[in-house]
C-alpha cells in the first residue's frame, strides 16, 4: 500500500454468559473472531473531508478464528493475562476483559458457578484512501467513468481500464505496485 493511505481498527464485541450446563468445574470462554476491511475515500488526507465509503468486505489479511479457553477463576487480572498470553493483542484483550466483566455482573446470573462465556469479536480495519487525480492506466480523470479499486492494494483505476488490463491483456498484478491479482 502506498503512503496516501492510513488505517485504524474498530472492534465490535458481543459477550453472553450462562451457567455451564455440564458438570465442568472451570469456566470456559469461547472467542469467535472475524475480520473486515472498510474502504473510505477522501479528497484530503487525515480525514478532513470524508467523501464516501466504498463498503466493507472480509479482510484478506486475516482468517476468521475460533478459540476456546478454560478459566480457573474469573478475576479481572487473571482474565486479562490469560487472554493476552493467547491473543498477543493488548487492546483486544483489554476490551474483551472489560466486556466479559460487565456480563458477569448481570443480576440474573448466579454467582460463584462455572460459566460458559461466548465472545463474538468483529474487527473492522478502516482504510482511508486519498482520492487519486487520474487513472494510471489511461491517464484520464475519474469524472467520466466509474472507478474500481485493485483488490488488496486498493489502487484506483477506471473499472473498464482494470478489466482490460487483467482480462484482455492478461496481466496478473497491479500496474502501479505489482500486488498480485487473486
Ligand atoms: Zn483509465
Ligand atoms: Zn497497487
Amino acid at each position: 500500500m502506498d503512503t496516501k493511505s492510513s488505517s485504524s481498527r474498530f472492534l465490535d464485541i458481543q459477550v453472553t454468559a450462562r451457567v455451564q450446563s455440564s458438570s465442568s468445574y472451570s469456566s470456559e470462554v469461547i472467542i469467535f473472531q472475524s475480520h473486515h476491511v472498510e474502504i473510505l475515500l477522501q479528497d484530503k488526507p487525515n480525514g478532513s473531508s470524508l467523501i464516501e465509503t466504498l463498503g466493507s468486505c472480509p479482510d484478506p489479511r486475516h482468517k476468521d478464528s475460533t478459540l476456546s479457553l478454560a478459566f480457573d477463576n474469573l478475576t479481572p487480572s487473571y482474565i486479562f493475562q490469560r487472554l493476552f498470553n493467547k491473543l498477543k493483542d493488548y487492546d483486544l484483550s483489554k476490551h474483551i476483559k472489560e466486556c466479559t466483566i460487565g456480563e458477569f455482573q448481570r443480576r440474573d446470573l448466579p454467582q460463584g458457578q462455572p460459566l460458559l462465556i461466548t465472545v463474538v469479536v468483529k474487527s473492522t480495519r478502516k482504510v482511508y484512501l486519498e482520492r487519486e487525480e487520474m487513472c494510471s492506466i489511461c491517464f484520464e480523470d475519474f469524472e467520466s467513468k466509474p472507478m474500481r479499486l485493485f483488490p488488496g492494494c486498493f489502487h484506483q483505476f477506471h473499472r473498464e481500464c482494470l478489466f482490460e488490463w487483467i482480462e484482455r491483456r492478461g496481466h496478473d498484478s497491479c500496474p502501479l505496485c505489482r500486488h498480485p491479482f487473486e
